[in-house]
């Protein structure tokens, strides 16, 4: 009998898993249980907020992985597992039975450590808009409610996050928006937790350039000879950084009067955008796949839960060393798992992997890019990133920025391509 590879979550990680899977492995049975029919990709959906897309440019059809490459679907909310008898268990009563499963069900938001967030009514009025869906509209609607020299408030999570340049990106599109509609003094104020993030050096640089950004006193991510170079301005622009080292930790968020208090100050908003802290999605805790950190360990050569046999974790919800939680980074897993899975259904020996990631990003406009770029490794069994340049040089030129954004939009499109055509 052929085997039967379960998958939890036709996301990013789970739909390339699948598809390579059958690519690989033609004969084995592969079936996605996922809770919607169709997908919104997270990557690239800010631009959602700010106008420049619509939902329908970022829900995907599960029809070609269906038809083209022969992956089961069933529609429906995995709500456990029988790991003695193998079986995965749905809210509609369906019961499947695998020789392997693959769990990847992205991420969960924890509001616990942020007084003032712990109620429904405070998260449907402050969303995050981290995992596609309707949020996406709220903030796009809640963007055009904010008056003329508004400020809209956005708090990054802390490490580790699903897409690193991600909040900074969207505060750079939110910059944006209010400079197309001609509003002079409305602003983004970011108050961060952290007091560096992926694409600092580059994204800084282009705010600097196009929207009167000060650098933080403390950001330490630059040489004095390079800060020097900096333009200085009188006020803060439309981008206001306030890193850890400046007070820039939230303590407290009153959704009532739409305040929020740092550890050294309040700050008034006519629009907040909290991503609160991340965990691996829900099934996976409830599943007792994660550790303490809320992320699930897995043996970083098969990905191989360490807690679970024949269960493997990819994409956002696991611990891959190195590499970043980005959609980019669930790709290149996926496909090595379902290598790994292939020999390990066979009795062979797990190969030995390498994996890619680029996460690209917007400064704000939609013609001004930069990107992180690495290769990683096993060593020691940890997923170890080659040391390269990883970054546009510091001082790229506009027409290198330009290309990055060009280099963007072609990615997302053959991306997406990649994983569900
Ligand atoms: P997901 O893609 O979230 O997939 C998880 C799937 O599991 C979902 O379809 C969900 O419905 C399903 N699921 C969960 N629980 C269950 C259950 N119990 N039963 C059934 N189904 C379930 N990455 C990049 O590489 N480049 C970018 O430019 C980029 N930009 C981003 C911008 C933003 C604003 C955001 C929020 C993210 C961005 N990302 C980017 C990150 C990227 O979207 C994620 O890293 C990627 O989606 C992770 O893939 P995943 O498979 O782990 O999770």
């Amino acid at each position: 009998d052929a085997p039967h590879v379960v998958v939890i979550g036709g996301g990013v990680g789970g739909a390339t898993f699948a598809k390579y899977m059958k690519m690989y492995s033609p004969e084995t049975h592969v079936t996605i249980i996922e809770k919607n029919k169709e997908y919104q990709r997270p990557y690239g959906s800010s631009e959602v907020i700010v106008g420049r897309i619509g939902m329908n440019d970022i829900t995907i059809s599960y029809d070609d992985l269906k038809n083209k490459h022969g992956v089961n679907f069933v529609f429906d909310t995995v709500t456990g597992v029988d790991y003695d008898k193998r079986e995965v268990k749905t809210a509609g009563g369906t019961t499947l039975k695998y020789d392997r499963l693959l769990v990847a069900p992205g991420v969960s938001f924890d509001y616990s450590q942020i007084p003032g967030m712990d109620s429904n009514e405070a998260q449907s009025k402050i969303v995050h808009g981290w995992d596609a869906g309707d949020q996406l509209l709220t903030l796009q609607k809640q963007l055009q409610a904010v008056p003329v020299d508004g400020t809209v408030v956005v708090i990054p999570p802390p490490n580790p996050y699903r897409c690193p340049p991600g909040p900074y990106e969207r505060s750079g599109l939110i910059a944006q928006w209010f400079i197309n509609r001609g509003d002079k003094n409305a602003k983004v104020i970011i108050l961060d937790p952290k007091n560096g993030f992926t694409v600092d050096r580059t994204m800084l640089q282009a705010w600097n350039r196009l929207y009167g950004f000060n650098l933080p006193e403390s950001f330490k991510g630059y040489t004095a000879e390079e800060r020097a170079t900096f333009k200085k301005y009188d006020t803060h622009g439309k981008i206001q950084w306030v890193t850890a080292d400046e007070g820039g930790r939230v303590v407290k968020i009153d959704p009532a009067t739409m305040t929020v208090e740092t550890e050294v100050s309040v700050f008034k908003a006519d629009m907040i955008n909290l991503i609160p802290p991340l965990k691996a999605g829900k099934i996976a805790l409830d599943m007792g796949l994660a550790d303490k950190s809320g992320w699930c360990p897995v043996d970083q050569k098969t990905f191989e839960s360490t807690i679970q046999p024949n269960v493997h974790v990819i994409g956002d919800a696991c611990i891959a060393g190195q590499m970043p939680k980005s959609g980019y980074a669930a790709n290149s897993q996926a496909k090595v798992a379902a290598l790994q899975i292939k020999a390990l259904l066979a009795g062979q020996e797990p190969i030995e992997p390498a994996f890619q990631n680029t996460c690209y990003a917007l400064a704000g406009r939609d013609d001004y890019g930069m990107f992180v770029a690495d290769f990683f490794r096993l060593k020691n069994g940890v997923i170890t990133r080659d040391d390269y340049p990883r970054y546009l040089p510091f001082k790229a030129s506009d027409a290198q920025y330009q290309l990055s954004a060009v280099y963007l939009h072609a990615w997302m499109k053959s991306f997406t391509e990649d994983i569900f055509s």
